[in-house]
């Protein structure tokens, strides 16, 4: 098809979003250039640089001319060193064949959707859930289909999922813990929707980004771990969140046998592989002392109390949540029901940067998202910016 006597873009590109949180990003963007301060909360990046010793890896990789094409799943010392840290922290019984290194969880989620989904596929997720996903599903020509979390806990998980299956579900999407809310489900929620996932014959694209960021309560619970799930559930890792390296794009697959070779043909034919000296740096990561990650969730933790506390004060409505970077307070008896025009105001009266809560599903609506995952100059500046914020609604 032609336009204006040039070829198209690709007709599937019509019905697929770009990253609305790109676009907050460049409004704070353009009043940054107009030399306004913004108290940036919008983001959603580790607070601390990369520890030293992945970044040293790197150089050392380098150094030893590890510049070469590595096998496109990924290097044997790292593959090898993913089977061990995900048998013994996830307890996920994986085989030496299994894990495929890709260019962080966006690519391993994007791979894993176009492993699975056929186009007129329907995909199951709860909601609120991280945008990208509805994009990625119906890029396949697939349909996402939304399960309020809220209301499927009121009503019982394998009801709420049952409601919504038909002969066109082909997998669930699990997102544990959560973005955006920071929510965790419980080993008794997994076991229920693992249940359920293989009575129904379905897949799990299990998205585990945040799994180290859990800072109480209990830990985090792998859906492979759970028994006759290993077969059924490509788990998607990122090393970004854990070990602050957001802009290395590094991160892995665990895929069942049974859908490997399609897996491998998609990393091969899209990246061909990591970048050689990133492995070399992912695998220091994987081999780091874990008192990296003991101070980093003590740093996670104040940031998210005194946020917390902060936007109580305000008058939004928040519990402080057990996981990930993010606060996701209710502001709508503050700013009103429109979280768009919400964050629109925030922006342009105390500039203050946060991310509408309706971009991550209908059930988001009425609420914002705040990184706690920013300097504790930016906390405790954006909480004083928050405490200016009544007068400018009582004008
Ligand atoms: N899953 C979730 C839920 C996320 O929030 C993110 C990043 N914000 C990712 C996956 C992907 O992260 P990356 O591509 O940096 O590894």
């Amino acid at each position: 098809m032609t336009e204006g006597g040039f070829p198209r873009a690709a007709q599937r590109f019509d019905s697929v979003g770009f990253s609305e949180i790109v676009k907050v990003r460049n409004r704070v963007l353009e009043l940054l250039s107009a030399g306004h301060k913004v108290w940036r909360f919008e983001g959603g990046e580790p607070y601390m640089p990369t520890p030293q010793p992945i970044k040293d890896a790197m150089a050392e990789a380098l150094a030893r001319n590890e510049t070469r094409y590595a096998p496109s799943s990924g290097i044997p010392e790292l593959r090898r060193a993913i089977v061990e840290k995900v048998r013994a922290k996830n307890e996920i019984p994986a085989d030496d064949e299994s894990p495929i290194v890709v260019n962080g969880g966006m690519h391993g989620l994007f791979s894993a959707f176009a492993t699975l989904l056929d186009p007129g596929d329907e995909v199951l997720m709860f909601s609120p859930y991280w945008t990208p996903i509805t994009d990625v599903i119906t890029y396949h020509g697939a349909a996402p289909v939304l399960v309020p979390t809220g209301q499927a806990r009121q009503d019982g998980l394998t009801a709420a999922l049952e409601k919504r299956r038909t002969p066109k579900t082909k997998l669930l999407y699990w997102n544990s813990p959560n973005n955006p809310t920071g929510d965790v489900f419980s080993r008794a929620e997994c076991e229920e929707i693992c249940a359920f996932v293989r009575d129904q014959g379905l897949a799990i694209i299990s998205d585990e980004a945040y799994e180290d960021l859990i800072y109480e309560g209990e830990g985090h619970v792998s859906p492979a771990s759970l028994p006759g799930m290993l077969e059924r559930t490509i788990s998607v890792f990122t090393l970004s969140k854990t070990f602050s390296m957001t802009g290395w794009r590094a991160g892995y697959v665990l895929v069942p046998k049974r859908w490997r070779l399609p897996m491998q043909t998609v990393v091969l034919y899209s990246i061909n592989g990591v970048s050689t000296p990133t492995q070399w740096a992912a695998l220091a990561a994987l081999k780091l002392s874990q008192d990296f990650l003991v101070e980093a969730r003590a740093g996670y933790r104040r940031r998210r109390d005194a946020l917390v506390a902060g936007l109580r004060a305000a008058g939004f409505e928040i519990e402080p949540p057990r996981a990930a970077l993010y606060l996701f307070p209710k502001v709508s008896s503050v700013l009103g029901s429109s979280s768009a025009a919400a964050a629109q105001q925030l922006l342009s009266t105390v500039r203050i940067a946060t991310v509408p809560g309706v971009v991550f599903g209908p059930e988001g609506e009425g609420h914002l998202r705040f990184s706690f995952s920013v300097s504790e100059e930016t906390v405790s500046g954006g909480v004083e910016a928050l405490k200016s914020l009544a007068p400018t609604l009582a004008r």
